[in-house]
């Protein structure tokens, strides 16, 4: 067999196993929006973990992308971007890029992503495998997200992927009128999924189950 072919059959074994992810994991769970599930039909999640844990991309768990941090549980990621109810017109901050995997997703349905990660190296890896798989409404920077990006807001989506003591100030702060954010708050070992609204400039907020992710590090969130 020569090597394109195995390569073929290689995509061919990871098509599959991202049908069957989104079917049981995130559709079989509740996962309604059709936009989501298609949008994770197509990001090639195993193109973000390293290759001797391609293997794993597909399974229902988070898997370590180094520097202790790590990618999110599939279902987790179809459900924070099912709770933002993007329609492809919006402009999304998203803080704690990771592997640059949800950054992929929001990037398919939405105009613009703003991205913020607090590791140099992980922010340099996510760039680099979001520009090789052609993402070109992806915008990438390094610093503490609890801060947002001020030169950039309002943000008609914010998305949090890491876990506070509270919501940062100057995010809602940058949360555009009749914007929604999700975040999750709680202690370090346990946060609860909470949207946040701006309703004709009120805030509103409402939780949406428990969950566990790594700290958010820095000023308005843990000490690092
Ligand atoms: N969405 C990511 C999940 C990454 S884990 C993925 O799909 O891969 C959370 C990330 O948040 C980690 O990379 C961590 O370094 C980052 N992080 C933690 N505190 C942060 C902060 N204050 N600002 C920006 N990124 C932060």
């Amino acid at each position: 067999m020569d090597r394109r072919r195995a390569e073929g059959d290689g995509e061919g074994r990871f098509a599959r196993e991202r049908e069957r992810m989104v079917a049981e994991q995130v559709a079989g769970r509740g996962i309604a929006d059709e936009r989501v599930l298609a949008a994770m039909r197509r990001v090639p999640r195993h193109r973000f973990v390293q290759e001797g844990l391609h293997g794993f991309a597909y399974g229902d768990r988070p898997l370590p992308i180094g520097e202790e941090q790590t990618i999110s549980q599939p279902y987790m990621v179809g459900l924070m971007t099912s709770l933002l109810e993007l329609t492809g017109r919006e402009k999304v901050l998203e803080i704690g890029t990771g592997s640059g995997y949800q950054t992929a997703v929001l990037a398919e349905l939405a105009r613009r992503v703003c991205s913020i990660e607090r590791l140099p190296r992980l922010a340099e890896r996510a760039r680099a495998t979001l520009e090789a798989l052609g993402y070109a409404n992806v915008w990438i920077r390094v610093g503490n997200g609890a801060l947002g990006w001020p030169d950039e807001a309002p943000f008609d989506r914010i998305l949090v992927t890491a876990g506070g003591p509270d919501v940062p100030p100057p995010l809602l702060q940058q949360l555009a009128e009749g914007g929604r954010m999700v975040i999750p708050v709680g202690t370090a070992d346990s946060q609860v999924l909470t949207l946040v609204e701006r309703v004709r400039g009120e805030i509103r907020t409402r939780p949406h189950g428990e969950c566990k992710f790594v700290r958010l590090v820095g000023k308005y969130a843990w000490e690092g």
